[in-house]
């Protein structure tokens, strides 16, 4: 089905919100594009990249007449910035964020809805360690998944409008309950990059410490580790504190299966040892088939 958005309001214009901009300007579908971000530079350097039209630092301001507005803020800035943009938002407008956690913030963003006004809480599989509007790209989503997370309380109508929306983008969008999608997240996302920043903290410690070449010597595999590990600071705070349940659950999963790796080299079980990794490269095989499909 076609759409086309007459205004489409932007608010947090970093890596997320202008590689969406981006895409849709790219495809014709968006008429005018206004940005709305704390710092007036970036806005500018905004237009002058071609991302937006125009833009303002006021939120309630910005998003006068969209049809549509995208809050891909940091997560903890979602819920203040959609309620201090509520007001001036137009009847009939549509609402959705990008935001990495989604339990609390929907439901909190549900709640600040004007009348005539629905929300869609989306949150797009996809991204580099670069943040800002300078690192975003047009084809940033293209083969990526975008998880939609409706609600009993979801228009269908605007539940299609973002949908249509991330898939002209290049991605496959699914829906997922709220709660589900931060516990999903948690194990797929969460932990991992948790484990990168310990990992590379636990290395620089010990370079300090014992005045060691640990980096000198550093494979290719934990280059990958400092990579993700160089993720926005601001970003993976706001996540941690978001999605707080789900990730100390997966932390505690996580240091009991440590504990038993650590028990079964201090008691040198060979066997146990390499059944464990057997299982793990068998769990790679269909993670690439699954990743195909
Ligand atoms: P980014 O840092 O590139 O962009 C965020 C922008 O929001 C920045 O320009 C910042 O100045 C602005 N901002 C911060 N507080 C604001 C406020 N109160 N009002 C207006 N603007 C404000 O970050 P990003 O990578 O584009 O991430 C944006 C959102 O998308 C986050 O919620 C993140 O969880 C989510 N997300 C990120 C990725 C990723 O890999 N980077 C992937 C999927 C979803």
């Amino acid at each position: 089905m076609a759409f086309y958005i007459k205004r489409m309001t932007v608010i947090g214009l970093g890596l997320i919100g202008g590689s969406l901009a981006r895409a849709l300007r790219r495809k014709a579908l968006v008429g005018e594009v206004v940005g709305v971000n704390r710092h007036r530079e970036s806005l500018e350097r905004a237009v002058a990249l071609g991302v937006i039209d125009r833009f303002s630092t006021d939120p309630e301001d910005g998003v006068r007449d969209a049809d549509l507005v995208v809050v891909a803020t940091p997560v903890r800035a979602i819920v203040p910035t959609i309620a201090r943009a509520a007001p001036g938002m137009m009847r009939g407008a549509v609402v959705t964020d990008a935001g990495s956690v989604k339990g609390r913030i929907v439901a909190a963003c549900e709640a600040v809805m004007p009348q005539g006004v629905d929300f869609v809480g989306g949150h797009p599989i996809a991204g580099t360690e670069h943040s800002g509007v300078e690192a975003s790209f047009a084809t940033l989503f293209e083969g990526s998944r975008t998880i939609l997370t409706p609600t009993e309380h979801t228009a269908k109508d605007a539940l299609e409008l973002v949908t249509l929306v991330w898939e002209a983008t290049g991605s496959t969008v699914e829906t997922m309950d709220p709660l589900h999608h931060d516990k999903v997240l948690a194990a797929t996302s969460h932990l991992p990059h948790l484990m990168a920043y310990n990992i590379v903290k636990t290395l620089s410690d010990l370079e300090n410490d014992v005045q060691s070449e640990v980096f000198r010597f550093a494979a290719s595999g934990f280059r990958d580790f400092t990579r993700i590990a160089s993720s926005d600071p601001t970003m993976w705070r706001d996540i941690c504190l978001e999605n707080r349940e789900a990730i100390l659950e997966m932390i505690g999963r996580f240091g009991q299966d440590l504990q038993t790796l650590r028990d079964l080299v201090h008691d040198g079980n060979g066997d146990a040892l390499h059944q464990i990794f057997s299982q793990s490269r068998a769990t790679r095989d269909r993670v690439l088939k699954i990743g195909k499909g």
